[in-house]
């Protein structure tokens, strides 16, 4: 039986202190606090865990230079704090990175408030990063166009060394056992709050099989990111505040051999800035910053948002780079706190990214709203303190498990140099059950492989098949069913993005330098 299979007749019938809705990185990261202070928790995710906006990050763990605009100390004191405590706590999974703020000689921010910016920064974050240091020439040089780069500034921050979404998945991992557990694909019912016996009845399915099963939790915490005002509003929770969503979309280019560190340029617009992110075999350009009114807006990549990248894409970077093909698309929806009543008509930049947690006052239930994934840890703590007034520890928390990485089964991807977690220990390990469970998030291959893995000629199809192969069959999904599903995707996304974008150009190969 697998990991997935197993858990889901574990929790049948069970009682847990917690249930969190939402496995992200805030759920994901209270789960593993909860967890290791002793807690039996449930964790689970309509969709895939770090499907939501955990998956198209830029990955950067950083200690809050935006706040500094605002002069906001106490926030990168905070954030500093909890860049580093990650840095030197997760080493197998996040770098120390240098970053580099590149000044143009047009335009942008002066070179000596930068400097002694950056400097105030490190040390709010009481020196435990490298000093920030002016360098005039470096290899990125070679790909940047001449009139828009006048010296740079090397500043450090922390970066994700493989992905968020497997960052966010291997702390889920760590926390399964016989009393705590996670279910993806897993979609709530029902839910009430029973209020003789004091606790929450949850009649849960799993999207997988129209299995199902009922579980009580004494405490729900609602970690659902974009979606946290639907669940409010399934459960007739009250609440003074809601999300906006700010759309960020990234393109990823070839990577050229000369890109090591992310880049950071003005936008020339609203204070703001466009980054060029080393990721693996691309270079991720982004990330947009839109106020949308809807999660489907805010998940649909319009070509205004491709025109916009390209278009300062030029102003920053040579032809050979903005002109070579577009490997992949990558976006996401911020989910951004603000009270019930505000009307956002600003550029969302300007509007907090902060988080906040909610109690409700009669029923016990907690909100988290904005966050990021640098503050989880100290999100994580604040709810754990709420928890503790609620209910006592049981006991000492359980060492959580850190076996996974060793026992990996790997294998390989055609035209990708690195190896990658074998599918059958996916499945068998790690909650697999789709095509682009397996591409997107288990491995990076659908951002790291034109036209999400299929190959710009479809010439990886043949291997496709064979993972699917190793997904697990049930009524609906037969190993053809699986690649049907996931090809069908990509048409309607990836190659409908592409094609709309020829249509209007003439191509991505087009000679224009504006
Ligand atoms: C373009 C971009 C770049 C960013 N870059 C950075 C960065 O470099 N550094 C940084 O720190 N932050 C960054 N962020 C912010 C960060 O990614 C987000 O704040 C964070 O991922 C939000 O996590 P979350 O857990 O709140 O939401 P999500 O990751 O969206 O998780 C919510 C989960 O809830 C689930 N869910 C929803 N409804 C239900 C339901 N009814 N039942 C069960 N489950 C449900 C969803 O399926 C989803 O998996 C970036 C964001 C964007 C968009």
């Amino acid at each position: 039986m697998n990991i997935r299979d197993k858990s889901w007749s574990q929790a049948e019938n069970k009682t847990f202190d917690v249930a969190i809705i939402g496995a992200g990185i805030n759920g994901a990261a209270v789960y593993k606090r909860l967890c290791s202070d002793g807690y039996n928790v449930l964790l689970i995710d309509k969709g895939d865990f770090s499907c939501g906006t955990s998956q198209a990050s830029a990955m950067m763990i950083w200690g809050g230079l935006l706040y500094l605009k605002n002069l906001d100390i106490s926030s990168v004191y905070a954030l500093s704090k909890d860049r580093d405590t990650l840095i030197s706590s997760y080493k197998e999974q996040i770098m120390p990175a240098h970053f580099r703020y590149v000044f143009n000689k047009n335009k942008g921010r002066n070179k000596f408030f930068v400097y002694f910016a950056l400097h105030f920064y490190w040390l709010l974050g009481f020196f435990r990063r490298e000093k920030p240091e002016f360098q005039d020439y470096f290899d990125e040089l070679s790909f940047i166009k001449h009139d828009a780069a006048d010296g740079s500034i090397n500043y450090q921050e922390g970066f994700l060394k493989w992905s968020d979404s497997r960052f966010v998945l291997d702390w889920i991992l760590s926390c399964q056992s016989l009393d705590s557990l996670a279910l993806n694909y897993c979609a709530i019912q029902e839910g009430s709050f029973d209020q003789q016996d004091k606790q929450w009845s949850l009649s849960l399915s799993d999207l997988t099989s129209n299995h199902r099963c009922n579980v009580k939790a004494k405490v729900l915490i609602n970690c659902a990111g974009v979606w946290t005002d639907n669940v409010n509003e399934q459960f007739n929770i009250q609440s003074r505040y809601k999300h906006v969503f700010s759309k960020g979309v990234f393109i990823a280019y070839e990577r050229p051999k000369t890109h090591r560190q992310p880049l950071i340029f003005d936008m020339g617009e609203h204070g703001d800035t466009l980054t060029l992110i080393p990721w693996g075999p691309v270079s991720l350009w982004g990330p947009t910053e839109t106020l949308v009114q809807s999660i489907e807006e805010g998940y649909t990549i319009t070509t205004e948002d491709i025109y916009f990248l390209q278009e300062h894409a030029r102003r920053h970077l040579k032809s050979t780079l903005v002109n070579s093909k577009i490997v992949s698309f990558r976006c996401g929806l911020r989910p951004l706190v603000v009270k019930k009543g505000f009307k956002a008509d600003c550029y969302p930049l300007d509007l907090s990214r902060h988080y906040k947690i909610l109690e409700d006052p009669v029923l016990p239930w907690i909100s988290v709203y904005g966050g990021k994934l640098s503050g989880c840890i100290s999100l994580a703590a604040k709810v754990a303190a709420k928890i503790s007034r609620k209910i006592p520890k049981r006991q000492e928390g359980l060492p959580l498990r850190n076996d996974q990485a060793e026992n990996i089964r790997w294998n390989f991807f055609p035209g990708l140099e690195v190896r990658v977690p074998a599918i059958d220990w996916c499945v068998e390990n790690e909650f697999c059950c789709t095509l682009e469970d397996y591409l997107r998030r288990r491995t990076n291959i659908s951002q790291w492989i034109p036209r999400e893995g299929l190959g710009y000629n479809n010439e990886n199809i043949w291997f496709l098949e064979e993972l699917a192969a190793h997904l697990p069959a049930n009524n609906a999904r037969t190993p053809g069913n699986h690649l049907k599903a996931y090809v069908n995707t990509v048409h309607d996304g990836c190659d409908r993005l592409i094609k709309t974008f020829e249509n209007h150009t003439g191509g991505f190969n087009e000679p224009s330098e504006v």
